[in-house]
């Protein structure tokens, strides 16, 4: 099964200033086709030809698994994002995240850490376990929660072609910023 490169739910220049339409030309253009492309070279005649994506996440290895699980990965990335919206979690997700880390601020913290602390390139996520408990955990590479039985809530992407056209070294200030344009509705929306 070819898989294809998912449209934007917004223009390439709706996230500025806080992200460029330069980087969304190359983060998405380039960088999420490219893995799109690779995946759809690497599958045919093997086990994963007609497997879903989440199938290769949980089970692929080496360049199957890297390219498919970074399509999965920046899918999930791109789609949070809003020009104008909801910048607070809501509903069940606002009271998990009261319950579990003491209030929207503190897990901002908390969660700003791990996308800043994390060497080399990689993932932050929001996850909740088969239980709904939530945590904060770190990938690295194209690693991808689901893989070890985990629900995906939220991503940063910290790999340095998330943000060295517009931030250069600053990844803090790259964090900084995604703050300002994330849909919690859609975030909130994976939790329910
Ligand atoms: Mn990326």
């Amino acid at each position: 099964m070819a898989f294809t490169l998912p449209a934007l739910p917004y223009a390439h220049d709706a996230l500025e200033p806080y992200i460029s339409a330069k980087t969304i030309e190359f983060h998405y253009g380039k960088h999420h086709q490219a893995y799109v492309n690779n995946v759809n070279a690497l599958i045919p005649g093997t086990p994963f030809e007609n497997a879903s994506l989440e199938e290769i996440v949980c089970k692929a290895d080496g360049g199957i698994f890297n390219n498919g699980a970074q399509v999965y990965n920046h899918t999930f990335y791109f789609e949070q994002f809003i020009p104008d919206g909801c910048r607070e979690p809501i509903d069940a997700l606002k009271d998990a995240i009261d319950k579990e880390f003491g209030s929207f601020d503190a897990f901002k913290e908390q969660f700003t850490k791990a996308a800043a602390t994390l060497f080399g390139s990689g993932w932050a996520w929001l996850v909740k376990d088969g239980n709904g408990k939530l945590s904060i955990v770190q990938t690295s590479n194209a690693g991808c929660p689901l893989r070890d039985g985990l629900t995906p809530l939220l991503t940063c992407d910290v790999w340095e072609h998330a943000y060295y056209l517009d931030k250069q070294n600053l990844r803090p200030k790259y964090i900084e910023d995604f703050w300002k344009i994330l849909d919690w509705k859609v975030i909130s929306k994976r939790f329910a």
